[in-house]
């Protein structure tokens, strides 16, 4: 039988999330039923219920940051089952059989993957609805296991903030000695500090808001570069080996991309839209090279479930009931949150 889940979402583009109930599908053979205890907020979950991308398809239930506890396992599943704290980002479906899902890489399905939310089931039509809900549906592929003796209630935000910063550090291989600037601490940012630290590199938060400077520092920065400064953008030219761009709007990348040192790479994870041309010279000085990162594949983002929990790294998580969700995408469009909302289903729907 398809259960009642109860959520928020919102109905267009122009409206305020609301409580919401609507069906989640009846098990199939390799499915996970998660309750759901906590859900985080990604600026992408307020990209989407304002259309900003163009792409959204309402309602939208937003949340691809979430964690829970299994209720029920379908016939075939052998690697969940009831009791186990698990979690789930931002695809709950792909082919499995292309050579991009053969080798990890799911995110770039050649059949499109599905998104947790706003996605379309590949076998039923319906459309995907997600964390932001008492309970979800998900195929066990797509479940990640959260390590033995993490704290849970803050180990949402890594499927999303976590893996996406991840991802890019470790395909280029920042560690020891890597020299590394991270543009934007919010909740990409802050992890992507926290990451790069853990895994030896030097790094500098290059952030817009002086404020923060101390924050980065305790969250593991080395060194802070105020990007509206002049002065203390030219003195950190051609510094950087790696340079992770969390910014979430389309902005002028010359000013970051002369920070670049000789075939230094600068990875774009934030603005999804088109952005401004730039001169090539300022890739051809220095050998520089822009590119971009995709979330991340399933068993990477298992690997990087594990190293947080290794190394004891978690998100900065301000937790808020779901009532308060509004005022938090208000927030979050002021750059007000240190650093990751996190809803919390305990206090309450
Ligand atoms: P967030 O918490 O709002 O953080 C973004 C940070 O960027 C802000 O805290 C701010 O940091 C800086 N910033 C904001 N507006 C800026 C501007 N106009 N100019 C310069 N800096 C600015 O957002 P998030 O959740 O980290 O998400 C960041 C972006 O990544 C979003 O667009 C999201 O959709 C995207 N995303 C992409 C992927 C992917 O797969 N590539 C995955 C998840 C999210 P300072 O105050 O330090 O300057
Ligand atoms: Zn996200």
């Amino acid at each position: 039988m398809p259960s009642e889940a109860k959520g928020w979402g919102t109905d267009a583009a122009d409206q305020p999330l609301k409580p919401m109930t609507f069906e989640r599908r009846d098990l199939r053979g390799n499915d996970v039923a998660i309750l759901i205890s906590h859900a985080g907020i990604c600026h992408s979950d307020l990209h989407t219920c304002r259309n900003d991308w163009k792409n959204s398809r309402y309602p939208v239930v937003p949340g691809h940051e979430i964690v829970g506890t299994v209720t029920a396992v379908g016939g075939d599943v052998t690697a969940h089952k009831v009791g186990d704290t698990v979690a789930v980002g931002c695809m709950v479906d792909s082919c499995m059989e292309c050579q991009q899902c053969k080798d990890g890489w799911e995110i770039f399905c050649e059949k499109g993957m599905v998104g947790t939310y706003n996605g379309i089931d590949k076998q039923d039509g319906s459309l995907t609805k997600g964390g932001y809900s008492d309970h979800v549906v998900v195929r066990d592929h797509f479940v990640c296991r959260v390590p033995e003796g993490m704290d849970v209630t803050r180990v949402a935000p890594l499927l999303c903030a976590g893996i996406t910063t991840f991802s890019p550090l470790r395909q280029y291989g920042v560690g020891e000695g890597t020299k590394v600037g991270v543009v934007g601490l919010g909740g990409l940012g802050h992890m992507g500090v926290k990451l790069a630290a853990a895994m030896g590199a030097h790094v500098t938060m290059i952030t817009t808001t002086p404020s923060k400077g101390d924050d980065a520092r305790e969250l593991g920065a080395h060194d802070v570069i105020l990007s509206t400064d002049a002065d203390q953008m030219k003195a950190a030219a051609s510094r950087f080996d790696f340079i992770l761009n969390t910014i979430p709007v389309a902005h002028d990348i010359t000013p970051y991309l002369q920070l670049l040192g000789r075939s230094g790479r600068m990875v774009l994870v934030g603005a999804i839209e088109p952005m401004p041309g730039f001169h090539t010279w300022n890739l051809l000085m220095m050998n520089r090279a822009v590119g971009g990162s995709a979330i991340g594949g399933m068993p990477e983002t298992q690997a990087m479930l594990d190293f947080c929990a290794e190394k004891g790294i978690y998100p900065e998580c301000e937790m808020i009931a779901m009532p308060q969700v509004n005022e938090a995408y208000e927030r979050l469009l002021k750059n007000d949150v240190r650093y990751r909302f996190v809803i919390d289903m305990a206090r309450g729907l």
